[in-house]
């Protein structure tokens, strides 16, 4: 709407005689607006639900019920249009009220001047206009957001099944060809169940994320941090090649959570300092507490992350890519879903790097507090 526009206001006031200054009141206004009148609180409902006004100028008292129940009963109803409250002198405290309700301003009558209802109703209708925008756009990206994600939930569901039959044909064909072909190609099988275990990586952390997603609560189960930590650092010590250090507290470590979860959280904090440091490397794990909170870290001596490629490593799918790690397997998942977890259960993600030196990731998760428990 321009400025030079013509509106047409609905008056809703159950006395004619607000009707009549009301009327002359938009008379003297600069364009030729015009106001309709209704005197009941059902026609008004019934008007405002139609939508055919710019803006509609409620009176706070309508007989038995008041201006905010119609605004609320017509905004539930699909009413959009921008809504004024009209109040008497000794009428207060309703305010917020019609506020909340979704009115734009609220005007004393006896305030009113042509100029000054002029300048609200103009306000009033842009503020509304642009409300109703965003309001339309939330709703298209809502609905685009969950169509995306009730499509990658299809798509890593219906993708997790052929890729079981895959990896377990891979298995048989390989005993089969030992057997019977001289020397067995056993190298292009290894190839062919190391790209599956990539895309079965790749559905699991689909699947977590989508998990993840949904829920919405807090977490009730204790957890004992200490010997989660204890469990995967031992699982990663004896696969890897790079020399291990594991520091923690004597006591267990008691946070609020999901085991498999933080288990998940572990599990993509070594694969990463694994993945990303030299076989010769040093990978120091370290758990501990402090008043309030458990503190838990890896510091690799690997290949470290270059400044400019920091800022997005936890995107989703970010891979810092550099000429040490180019060659390197992974999916860009593993440190979104650290952070999703962690911030899920209350706690912050940290890092630091130095390209060519290494890497610290860790976490601070809150520890259950005996007053608490
Ligand atoms: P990916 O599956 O690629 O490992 P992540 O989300 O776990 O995905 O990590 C994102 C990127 O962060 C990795 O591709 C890598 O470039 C970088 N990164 C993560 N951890 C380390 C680390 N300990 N040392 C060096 N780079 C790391």
């Amino acid at each position: 709407m321009t400025e030079t526009e013509a509106y047409r206001f609905l008056l809703v006031d159950d006395d004619e005689d607000d009707f009549v200054l009301m009327r002359s009141y938009v008379q003297q206004m600069r364009y030729a607006h015009q106001l309709d009148w209704v005197g009941t609180y059902d026609e008004a409902l019934k008007w405002m639900i139609q939508g055919g006004h710019d803006l509609y100028l409620v009176d706070y008292h309508l007989g038995a019920k008041n201006g905010v129940e119609l605004l609320q009963a017509a905004r539930e109803r699909g009413c959009r249009g921008p809504v004024m409250i009209l109040t008497g002198q000794d009428q207060t405290g309703f305010d917020g009220d019609a506020l909340d309700a979704g009115a734009a301003d609220y005007l004393e009558k006896a305030h009113i001047t042509p100029n000054l209802l002029e300048r609200a109703a103009r306000y009033a209708i842009h503020q509304q206009q642009d409300h109703n925008t965003l309001e339309d756009l939330y709703k298209k990206v809502s609905r685009l957001e969950k169509l995306k994600t009730d499509m990658i939930r299809l798509a890593a569901h219906d993708l997790r099944t052929p890729l079981t039959t895959i990896n377990g044909y891979v298995d048989m064909l390989k005993q089969d060809l030992q057997a019977q072909v001289d020397p067995p190609p056993i190298a292009y099988l290894d190839e062919i169940k190391g790209a599956v275990q990539d895309m079965q990586k790749l559905v699991r952390d689909i699947l977590s994320l989508q998990r993840i997603e949904a829920i919405s609560g807090g977490y009730t189960t204790p957890v004992d941090l200490k010997a989660l930590v204890k469990m995967v650092f031992n699982q990663y010590k004896v696969k890897s090649s790079q020399r291990f250090m594991l520091t923690t507290p004597i006591a267990p470590v008691q946070v609020y959570g999901a085991e498999q979860e933080l288990r998940e959280v572990l599990d993509n904090l070594l694969s990463n300092a694994v993945k990303y440091t030299p076989p010769e490397g040093h990978i120091v794990v370290q758990l501990a507490v402090d008043a309030a909170y458990a503190l838990f870290a890896v510091e690799d001596d690997g290949y470290g992350i270059p400044e400019d490629k920091q800022a997005q490593l936890f995107d989703p799918f970010y891979r810092a890519k550099t000429r040490e790690t180019r060659k390197i397997d992974g999916t860009g998942l593993g440190l979104h879903l650290v952070k999703s977890i962690i911030e899920r259960h209350n706690g912050h993600v940290h890092f630091k790097s130095t390209y060519g030196k290494g890497s610290t990731f860790g976490f601070m998760l809150p520890i259950m507090s005996e007053k608490n428990d």
